[in-house]
């Protein structure tokens, strides 16, 4: 299908903006007005422009206040369009987009109305020009889809048809099967934007909240396969509106409308994600050796070293954490990673269709192939089968530097924690801190790229500030990821500084655990310094809402619990950019503890 996308979508002059809309595989474009009038360029050579850069001007847009008003306001509002005709002659557009009239003088008269695009339509079609007319979804009268249509067969000229866009739509909760009773060729324009789901006033939601299909909560392919069903054979045009948008690289965010057009296609298709992840395989942080001691004292051992470069692998269970000296200078942080892939080549493969950055890997011939990409918030995401433990050879006849002893044998032995009991099993999930602006992008990236699909969103108050967590799965993450078989899934959570974005939040690795008691009692008898202290006030509003063990307290273990189990988790202080938690699902518990996590983050900020 042909793509097209509004210059409002992206940030940036007209000029950049059509250049980066060029550069990142667009048929063509909507020419939106503002855009227009603040460029000094006259229409003739922005119509050169375009058509240098291969670009179609699809559209030009908005039209609005036109219809149903009273006679002496229809002849200026013809003048004006008169105008418009005119200058979409010099532009090289043929399709002008007439919004319904949100005017309070509007006359609620669907007869005039018609009465009125016709006179519109004869008057366009004497410069070859046709309307597409939109229902609003604040419109005054017209502000339903099968509304604007009614009146354009009524209306019944040839050069008047419909513009259906998505988010007035959607919004409304209007039912879109309604798209297929109208004639294909009667819908000129399909216009699509996503949106968070938000109980707030439509126009401010349209204005500020619209993102790219698939990073927000409305069913874009379903509408649009209604729209195919019909006959529909124009572009499917991006039309966002977005306050990050505004502020994102043009580029940038004109790749990531490519992105969403790529995986909307795929998905009308029925296509399936190639390579969903099994699990984590690894997680890579910077730092050196047992980062201070922290590995050890969680109960990992070192188990090998790269044999090329400054990595060493610290396992427990299945849970493995990569410790790269490079980048280590900034302190421990998440670098990378690793995720078991049924086909690592298809999934980067896949990765690369969706237009993510592929890494150049530097390794030696006898390393293992390593297939990885960036995430829009500089993450590599490597995509492993299990070739790459072998280039972590133990270290024969050494013991850790910290004198515990070295695990023995194959790091993937399973279940047996380095020291005490309840060891961790595998890292359950990690929580990555994005760029501001990106949050979007990063959504999509995690979506379409790595087949996780969006669970809980959540804005988490901070003693300064505010903090945007969306959770995403993997969807066959088992209700009890141990001893499934399957692997445990995959699950990440992405959090943005929303408000006060002093320093970005911190970055964790959530290990899983069989017994985070036994874990916590271990920590606090010998290292009492790693653990986050709690407030007693958090326990006395936990013990009045919820039978739980006096231990919780003593330990510092947070609790929560939703429909199926229970929750219990702990937190370490914060090493350099990140700190661990330990967690134990119960019973299929399938939340974060996002319930605790303002508590943790005021605990962070006390913390020396
Ligand atoms: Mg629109
Ligand atoms: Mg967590």
């Amino acid at each position: 299908m042909r793509t097209s996308i509004a210059t409002v979508s992206v940030s940036g002059t007209l000029t950049e903006k059509l250049a980066a809309v060029a550069a990142a595989g667009f048929d063509g474009v909507e020419i939106f007005e503002n855009d227009l009038l603040a460029c000094p360029l006259p229409p003739e050579e922005i119509r050169a422009r375009a058509a240098d850069l291969g670009l179609t001007i699809e559209l030009y847009q908005p039209f609005r206040d036109f219809e149903c008003v009273p006679r002496a306001r229809l002849r200026a509002n013809l003048e004006r369009a008169e105008h418009k005709f005119r200058l979409m002659e010099r532009l090289g557009a043929d399709l002008l987009l007439v919004c319904s009239n949100v005017s309070q003088e509007t006359i609620a008269d669907d007869g005039l109305a018609a009465e009125h695009l016709r006179l519109l339509a004869e008057r366009a079609a004497e410069h070859g020009i046709r309307i597409a007319y939109e229902a609003l979804a604040w419109g005054r009268h017209v502000n339903e889809y099968m509304h604007a249509w009614h009146i354009v067969r009524q209306a019944d000229h040839p050069n008047l048809g419909t513009c259906l866009d998505s988010f007035h739509i959607l919004s409304r909760g209007s039912d879109p099967l309604g798209i297929e009773a109208i004639p294909g060729e009667k819908i000129f324009f399909l216009q699509l934007a996503d949106a968070p789901l938000l109980a707030m006033d439509v126009l401010q939601w349209s204005r500020h909240h619209r993102c790219f299909p698939g990073q927000g909560g409305f069913d874009v392919a379903g509408l649009v396969r209604h729209a195919l069903n019909a006959g529909y054979t124009g572009p499917l045009s991006l039309e966002v509106f977005n306050d990050h948008f505004r502020q994102a690289g043009t580029a940038r965010t004109a790749r990531d409308g490519m992105r969403s057009l790529i995986a909307l296609e795929r998905q009308l298709h029925g296509a399936v994600h190639p390579s969903v992840p099994a699990g984590f395989a690894f997680a890579e942080l910077s730092g050196t050796g047992s980062l201070g001691g922290v590995l050890p004292a969680l109960g990992f051992t070192r188990t090998g070293r790269h044999r090329g470069k400054p990595v060493e692998l610290w396992s427990q269970g299945a849970a493995r954490l990569l410790v790269n000296e490079a980048g280590a200078g900034q302190g421990p942080g998440l670098l990378a990673i690793g995720l078991d892939s049924p086909d690592p080549g298809r999934a980067v493969e896949h990765a690369e269709s969706l237009l993510s950055p592929v890494l150049p890997r530097e390794r030696a011939p006898e390393d293992a192939m390593l297939h990885a990409v960036a995430a829009p918030d500089g993450t590599e995401i490597f995509f492993c089968d299990d070739g790459w433990l072998a280039d972590f050879p133990p270290e024969d006849g050494s013991s850790s530097e910290d004198g515990s002893p070295r695990g023995g044998g194959s790091p993937s032995a399973g279940g047996s924690p380095g020291h005490g009991g309840g060891g961790i099993t595998h890292i359950d999930h990690v929580a990555l801190a994005q760029p501001p602006h990106y949050f979007d992008e990063a959504m999509l990236f995690y979506r379409g790229v790595l087949g996780l699909q969006p669970q809980e969103s959540l804005e988490v108050p901070d003693p300064y500030g505010l903090v945007r967590s969306r959770a995403m799965s993997t969807p066959s993450t088992p209700s009890t990821p141990q001893g499934t078989g399957e692997g445990p899934g995959v699950r990440m959570v992405l959090n943005l500084a929303q408000v006060g974005a002093g320093q970005p939040p911190p970055q964790h690795v959530a290990l899983a655990c069989t017994d985070v008691l036994a874990v916590a009692r271990r920590l606090r008898a010998e290292h009492p310094e790693l653990l986050l202290p709690i407030p007693a006030n958090y326990y006395d509003d936990l013990e009045a809402r919820h039978d739980v063990p006096p231990e919780l307290r003593e330990l510092g273990v947070l609790y929560d619990r939703d429909e199926r189990g229970a929750f219990l988790h702990l937190y370490t202080v914060t090493v350099g950019r990140v700190f661990f938690e330990l967690v134990q699902r119960v019973d299929g518990y399938d939340g974060y503890g996002a319930v605790n996590a303002p508590i943790r983050l005021a605990a962070q900020h006390a913390a020396p």
